[in-house]
């Protein structure tokens, strides 16, 4: 075997790789008549030369094998040269020590033939040496020196030496061809692979694109990549907290930049590649966005298995997937701020329905049950008079109504700090001790303050069995959320002031007439029977001309809280003009108003400063009167009241009815 041969895989590898000769620009007919000699046309170039080295060894090789029945061979040595004048390849007869003088001739010889293009043959110091050039097909330039050396005695016929010659040229053209054909189908092959592989990079980019939601692209990704390279080992490290429950999908951790592939990958934005000991090959690529790095891909790959043309197709691959990871997400998150939108708005709508308080916090609750999905919800008010917080609503019943001092519990956190708040595990992170958590058995909570004027006015709580339950996008929903209930309960307070200030009378602080009116009118709707009693001041004009109207306006405030003083909560008191006073005593029948007015008529003759008298007119309505209405109840306690101050005033009359 000739020294330096690696065998033709060798040969192929090193020609595919550097092999210049030009592609035939034929097409291939493999029609019978064109298909033998369609490639004889093509034969080396300049170019090709220096490749030409493993070609000239395995062309020599066979031409040995071929011709080994020669006696020449044991005559003397064959030689091969390049048209450097290197010797090549050699087979025969070796004798170096004899033959140094003649292969130094046999090199000049060489020399000569390559320039000169004719077969030359020496006959010096009883050696014989013959150099015949071998010509390329299609221009006859020479491009090797076949040769031939031995001693005189045995001298072989030049002609001999040529015949030799011509058979070596046939089989280095035979390599050739082979060769070429061999050359092409790998080309074929891989173009063929190439675009298969393009192919599938495109279809994958495609589905890719086709994702609208973050899971889908990430599961359509790892799919391409399997199906692209069914060898290898894949994982996505993830910069954001998109874990689907995927093993191959993990958290992006930064433990030591410079020698994790992975954080390096990622921080400088470019693929890195390492080799481990046993020769797998990892591979990191940014997954990169318009906006951002979102992660890194990172694919191990077996020994021999990656091929270095494959790396452009990975990257673009792992650009397509950071572009629709970007778009999916973006995608999600206008979604979603779509749809806290929608709630918000819905929310706000039905909150501003209505102005009453605790419809507000009854209606707050369950929306916020159904928006987060939680098992359950807590609206606590702050009252201000009993510096406590006081359950207004919520779907645990046991603590409904209950109250609890401003430092206690999550309340209390919320409270002091004015911000809201998220628990992801209680029973991990006990920093404070929750009744609501407690009875419940809730682990995840999330909480924010009402705030009113700068100010906390009340907190609500919403809390999950389950640990970890709410995201970062609930927390910050809630706020928002928490704001709006605010504004509902600005509005509320507002309104109720509002009304208070309507149906109250600013100098006695007693209702004003038109609500004593609206109020008799509903209960006389609703109740059997109930009382009046018209409270007049007796020769009131009189106190004001000789105290001033100040003091009149002071006895005027002191009969009212008398008056005051002397009901029950849901009797109802009011100014009904003047210095008259009127108070509606609901399922009270007349003997007991009187009784009532009496009390009063005995209060204020006691306890008043400057000492006044009252007179009042007493009467009553019962469900069995033929008519019921507030004039004919007012009329006959006006009546009876006249009748008081006939009676020399101080007295109480009571009204027929
Ligand atoms: P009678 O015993 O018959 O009721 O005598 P009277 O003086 O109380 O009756 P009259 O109806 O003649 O006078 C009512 C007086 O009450 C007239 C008015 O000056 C006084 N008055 C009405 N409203 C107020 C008020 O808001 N403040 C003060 N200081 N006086 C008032
Ligand atoms: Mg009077
Ligand atoms: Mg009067």
């Amino acid at each position: 075997m000739v020294d330096g041969w690696k065998g033709w895989g060798c040969m192929v590898d090193q020609i595919n790789s550097n092999f210049a000769y030009r592609k035939t620009s034929r097409i291939v007919d493999t029609s019978a008549e064109s298909q033998p000699v369609w490639f004889i046309h093509e034969d080396i170039h300049d170019a090709d030369e220096p490749m030409l080295s493993p070609l000239f060894r395995a062309s020599f090789d066979q031409w040995v094998n071929e011709a080994a029945g020669l006696a020449s061979f044991e005559a003397g040595e064959f030689l091969l040269y390049n048209r450097e004048a290197e010797e090549i390849a050699s087979a025969g007869l070796q004798q170096r020590e004899t033959y140094r003088n003649a292969r130094e001739k046999l090199s000049t010889l060489v020399r000569s033939v390559i320039i000169g293009g004719d077969p030359c043959v020496k006959e010096e110091e009883g050696f014989f040496i013959a150099a015949v050039p071998v010509c390329r097909r299609n221009d006859g330039s020479v491009f090797c020196v076949f040769a031939y050396m031995s001693s005189i005695e045995k001298q072989p016929e030049l002609m001999q030496t040529q015949l030799c010659s011509m058979h070596f040229r046939s089989c280095f053209y035979r390599n050739f061809e082979q060769l070429y054909v061999k050359d092409l189908l790998l080309q074929q092959q891989r173009a063929e692979m190439d675009a298969k592989r393009k192919d599938a990079l495109f279809q994958a980019s495609k589905r890719l694109f086709d994702q609208i939601d973050v899971a889908s692209v990430l599961s359509e990704l790892l799919l391409s990549l399997e199906q692209l390279y069914p060898d290898s080992e894949v994982h996505l490290y993830l910069s954001q907290d998109h874990l689907n429950g995927d093993p191959r999908v993990k958290p992006l951790v930064f433990k030591n930049a410079e020698h994790d592939l992975v954080a390096k990958a990622f921080l400088n934005g470019k693929s890195v590649t390492e080799h481990d000991r046993d020769g797998t090959l990892r591979l990191a690529v940014p997954m990169t966005g318009k906006q951002a790095a979102y992660g890194v891909l990172c694919m191990s790959i077996g020994p021999g298995l990656w091929d270095e043309a494959d790396l452009p197709a990975f990257l673009l691959l792992a650009d397509t997937s950071g572009s629709a990871f970007e778009n999916a997400k973006l995608y999600e998150q206008s979604n979603l701020l779509i749809n806290e939108l929608r709630l918000i708005n819905e929310l706000t709508k039905r909150l501003n329905q209505s102005l009453k308080l605790k419809e507000i916090f009854q209606f707050a609750t369950s929306e916020l049950l159904t928006i987060f999905d939680a098992d359950y919800c807590c609206v606590l008010q702050l009252n201000k008079e009993k510096n406590q917080f006081i359950v207004m609503s919520s779907n645990f019943p046991s603590i409904k109504n209950e109250q609890f001092s401003p430092d206690y519990g999550f309340c209390g956190m919320v409270y002091r700090t004015r911000e809201p708040l998220i628990i992801s595990d209680y029973w991990h992170t006990r920093v404070v001790t929750s009744m609501l958590m407690d009875n419940t058995s809730s682990r995840s909570l999330i909480a924010a303050p009402i705030m009113v004027d700068g100010e906390v006015v009340g907190v609500i709580l919403v809390t999950h069995k389950t640990p970890n339950f709410f995201s970062y996008e609930n927390y910050k929903l809630l706020q928002v959320m928490s704001t709006h209930i605010g504004l509902a309960v600005t509005n509320a307070s507002l309104h109720a002031e509002v009304r208070r200030m309507v149906i109250t009378d600013n100098l006695t602080g007693l209702h004003a007439r038109h609500y004593l009116n609206e109020q008799i009118q509903s209960r006389q709707r609703k109740d059997p029977f109930g009382s009046l009693i018209l409270v007049d001041i007796d020769l009131f004009k009189r106190v004001n001309d000789t105290y001033g109207h100040q003091v009149g306006d002071r006895i005027l405030i002191q009969v009212s809280d008398i008056i005051r003083g002397a009901i029950r909560n849901g009797d109802i008191a009011a100014r009904w003009g003047g210095e008259e006073l009127a108070i509606y005593l609901p399922g009270i029948r007349a003997e007991q108003a009187y009784r009532i007015a009496e009390r009063i008529r005995q209060h204020v003759e006691q306890e008043t400063d400057p000492v006044v008298t009252v007179s009042c007119g007493v009467s009553e309505w019962t469900f069995e009167d033929d008519k019921i209405s507030v004039e004919s109840l007012f009329y006959r306690a006006d009546m009876a009241l006249y009748d008081a101050k006939n009676n020399g005033r101080n007295c109480i009359f009571v009204g027929q009815s």
